[in-house]
């Protein structure tokens, strides 16, 4: 009998008896023995991989508490009571506890009453806590959701620089950092702020082969998004991200007004609504939370159909981990983006006003680049999405670039076209427009604000009729993803890059990407 509370002590063992499993799966076998050993370790693995037996186990064998590092404080109630359904001693302590619970969760600690304990991060800064750590034994740290240390990353959370200090106090105690999103550069920084060099690093493969990847213009998102519900997902629970409050609220009244069963979650509801609409997407079937990116972090519902964005993600990190809530029951399943050339607009706009120096505005504006890229590419959405994590793959069959391939045109005269106008407004006349005039003054069109600037009389007026409007604006669009365009200020005007230069002077050929047929039609066919 180890110091647990459980009568068993090998890791295949705890596995069958306290959780039920027959085996262990991927990596996890190595990462438990590597912990339980003493040793550290960095584990990359996808959501729903099956991170937490990784740190679960390795505290159940080994002597003395398991202390789990988590930001995730609405779902450590949860988690807890998981465990204790189990027969797994564990507690937590973070804000949402009074001064007693925390005092009956101290003292069950200290008197080595506990096999795990979840902590917030912002405990560790508390002098208090470290007090009491000291009174304890400790079997291991689990530090998890560990790209939160990672200013690269997209889920940066300052709390998370003090975790370095667990090896200084704590020299002997195995640590184990986990995540889901981790592109190299994440990596490295996780491994250098957590001082885990001398960690074993495990890296699962992150593809999801059942999630079916598709990208499409966005014309009219909330019909598109009702002709894939209603020819595909119907009856099926799913997750629809929006940006903002409003279009969460806006696309779950149209959804519930459309025979579906809809609910919004976002950070603007009481608390009580949101528990309340988390709760009722675990529990029923079928039902579509809209949401922002508030929802979603740490649920674990295996038989999610869809994850559908109707607006551009800030990062393929995000996007990643958004769309692998979808499918951890291995069953088909879809990931749907629909973006338009004002996500790009309102993002660089975001990133201009965001708060942070320079570095940091470059910072997401690579996240944004890379996102852009993925939209526009004409490869296998998935080798390119695993290459971003640095993993190669072949191309999948499962994603619609591979299912309906787009060609790839010579766009080296429309982007010619399209940038001459930009450099004859910014340059002869001084000024700059966003993509709409652009367009308007390429396709010879006398409007009202095309007669009060004059610019039917430009030499670029009218020479570009032989694109469809939709067709310039995917032109831009690829422009914008291939940096051979920027967009600026509160109106998305467009201006040329140091690269334009390489096009307008011949020296640069334009490869663009076609949409398929179908996806076009399909699109039509939804307005
Ligand atoms: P992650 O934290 O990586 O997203 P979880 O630890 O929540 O993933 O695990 C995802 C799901 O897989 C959970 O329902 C978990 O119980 C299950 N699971 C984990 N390991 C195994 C295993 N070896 N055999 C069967 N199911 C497992
Ligand atoms: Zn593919």
């Amino acid at each position: 009998m180890t110091a647990s509370g459980l009568s068993v002590s090998e890791p295949a063992e705890v596995l069958r008896r306290v959780f039920g499993y027959d085996s262990f799966r991927g990596p996890q076998q190595e990462i438990i023995e590597q912990v339980t050993g003493g040793g550290d370790a960095l584990v990359l693995m996808p959501t729903g991989g099956g991170k937490s037996l990784c740190y679960q186990i390795p505290a159940l064998v080994r002597d003395g508490v398991g202390v789990v590092i988590s930001p995730l404080i609405a779902l450590m109630q949860d988690q807890v009571d998981a465990l204790r359904a189990l027969g797994v001693r564990a507690g937590f302590l973070n804000s949402t506890q009074d001064f007693e619970e925390r005092r009956l969760v101290e003292a069950e600690f200290a008197a080595g009453e506990l096999d795990l304990l979840y902590l917030a991060p912002e405990r560790l800064k508390v002098e208090s806590t470290t007090a009491l750590l000291n009174r304890g034994k400790i079997s291991l740290f689990a530090i998890d959701e560990a790209h939160c240390v990672a200013q690269w990353g997209h889920d940066f959370r300052p709390d998370y620089l003090a975790l370095s200090q667990l090896h200084e106090r704590w020299p002997d105690v195995p640590r184990i950092a986990l995540t889901a999103t981790a592109t190299e550069a994440t990596h490295r920084e996780i491994a250098t702020r957590l001082n885990l060099g001398e960690a074993r690093h495990f890296v699962a493969s992150f593809d999801r082969p059942n999630i079916q990847y598709r990208i499409v213009p966005k014309n009219e998102p909330k019909r598109q998004l009702l002709e894939l519900l209603r020819t595909e997902h119907a009856g099926d629970a799913g997750i629809v991200y929006c940006l903002s409050r409003n279009s969460v609220e806006k696309t779950a009244e149209f959804l519930s007004a459309n025979g579906f069963q809809a609910v919004p979650y976002h950070a603007g509801l009481d608390s009580r609504t949101r528990a309340e609409h988390q709760a009722r997407f675990l529990r029923e079937d079928g039902l579509i939370v809209v949401a922002t990116i508030a929802f979603g972090m740490g649920i674990d519902k295996p038989d999610v159909r869809f994850v559908a964005h109707l607006d551009l993600p800030k990062s393929v990190e995000g996007y990643y981990q958004e769309t692998g809530r979808a499918g951890r029951d291995g069953l088909p399943s879809t990931a749907w983006l629909a973006y338009g050339l004002q996500d790009v607009v309102q993002q660089r706009k975001m990133i201009d006003t965001s708060e942070g120096d320079d570095a940091h505005r470059r910072r997401l504006g690579s996240h944004l680049d890379a996102m852009l890229a993925l939209c526009e590419t004409v490869e296998c959405r998935r080798v390119q999405l695993l290459a971003y994590f640095g993993q190669k793959s072949d191309p999948c069959g499962n994603c619609d670039t591979c299912l309906t391939p787009p060609e790839s045109w010579d766009g080296t005269i429309p982007a010619q076209k399209l940038l001459s106008t930009v450099y004859r407004l910014q340059h002869e006349r001084r000024q700059k427009f966003g993509a709409g005039q652009v367009i308007d003054i390429l396709l010879g069109r006398k409007t009202a604000k095309v007669i009060q600037h004059d610019h039917d009389s430009l030499t670029v007026f009218g020479i570009g009729t032989e694109l469809a409007e939709s067709e310039w604006r995917g032109v831009v669009r690829q422009l914008l993803a291939q940096r051979l365009l920027a967009v600026e200020g509160d109106y998305g005007t467009l201006v040329l890059t140091e690269e334009s230069g390489e096009v307008l002077g011949r020296r640069r050929e334009v490869r663009l990407r076609r949409e398929p047929e179908r996806v076009a039609k399909a699109a039509k066919a939804a307005k």
